[in-house]
């Protein structure tokens, strides 16, 4: 079967041919320009493919609702020229049945279908990178809700040695995007995070953040692993071990369970060499397709 998959980032577009065993055969990367010069070129790329189904794991926030006028947009994004494009739409041309998610959910779906999350019913996934991003899988299948969570932005408390006063998001003065994506980094400290590895202060700041988000999604989704990827994640070297450290001291031993005790086998890194975005798309497509 050719399930074709796109990954839809506000840098670029990634659309693939995928199988249903997680190989895939074709991979291409267009820039993410404006909605008009841009989606044209990803429907032409899925017309040359004879695909049976396509998933789009796609930037948000986005309307999930199938009963709603707008489903299938993206809805309020700060991105210019984005706010209410019509994605799926655009699709409908192929004649092939269309699954849809937030980019975030793809990529837990790519986890637990293919990576580290297998076997398991409830995770987490949180991409680090430009922006931040929660997607849930509960129960064994894909959060939605009234939306689909937004676990990036969270309100978080800001460290007191933060010589950043107010998050860089332009909604919250204290969300965690605003505070710890790679680009409240380069906001606060002048460079991006390849290029202050050795500045302890940074990741001290950086772990803080991700630690409380974390602890905050422990207390309220209760998931049994939580997998972190995205750009940031590179520098997990840096990232992980102080994230254990100030998770263990932010929770203080108030849900005690065999995960929570051992953080460094609860909070873990993307298995899937950044393809679990790309995969969980075309798996998407294939819930589609089997209805
Ligand atoms: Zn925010």
């Amino acid at each position: 079967m050719k399930l074709g998959a796109l990954e839809a980032g506000g840098t670029k577009m990634v659309c693939a041919i995928c199988d249903e065993n997680g190989n895939v055969s074709d991979r291409v990367s267009i820039p993410t320009t404006t909605p008009e010069e841009t989606m044209p070129k990803l429907v032409d790329y899925f017309k040359n493919h004879e695909i049976d189904c396509l998933g789009i794991a796609c930037f948000g926030p986005i309307d999930l609702r199938e009963d709603s006028k707008t489903y299938g947009y993206i809805t309020t994004t700060p991105k210019p020229g984005w706010a209410n494009t019509d994605v799926v739409g655009a699709f409908k041309e192929l004649g092939v049945p269309i699954g849809f998610d937030v980019d975030v959910n793809g990529s837990v779906l790519g986890e637990v279908t293919f990576g580290i999350g297998k076997g398991h019913k409830h995770v987490i996934y949180i991409t680090l990178g430009t922006g931040i991003g929660m997607g849930v899988y509960q129960d064994g299948k894909l959060l939605h809700g009234m939306q689909h969570p937004e676990g990036g932005h969270i309100l978080l408390p800001i460290h007191p040695n933060d010589p950043m006063k107010k998050a860089i998001c332009p909604f919250h003065p204290n969300c965690f995007e605003g505070l710890a994506s790679g680009t409240a980094i380069r906001a606060r400290w002048g460079k991006g995070g390849q290029d202050l590895i050795e500045k302890d202060e940074v990741w001290d700041l950086e772990a803080y953040y991700i630690a409380t988000a974390l602890v905050s999604y422990t207390m309220t989704l209760s998931p049994e692993l939580i997998i972190l990827g995205g750009g940031l994640m590179h520098q997990s070297e840096q990232i992980l071990p102080r994230v254990y450290k100030e998770y263990a001291k932010l929770l203080n031993g108030y849900v005690k369970t065999e995960q929570t005790m051992h953080p460094e086998k609860y909070i873990v890194c993307q298995s899937l060499n950044d393809n679990q975005g790309i995969l969980g798309a075309a798996m998407l497509g294939l819930q589609k397709l089997r209805g």
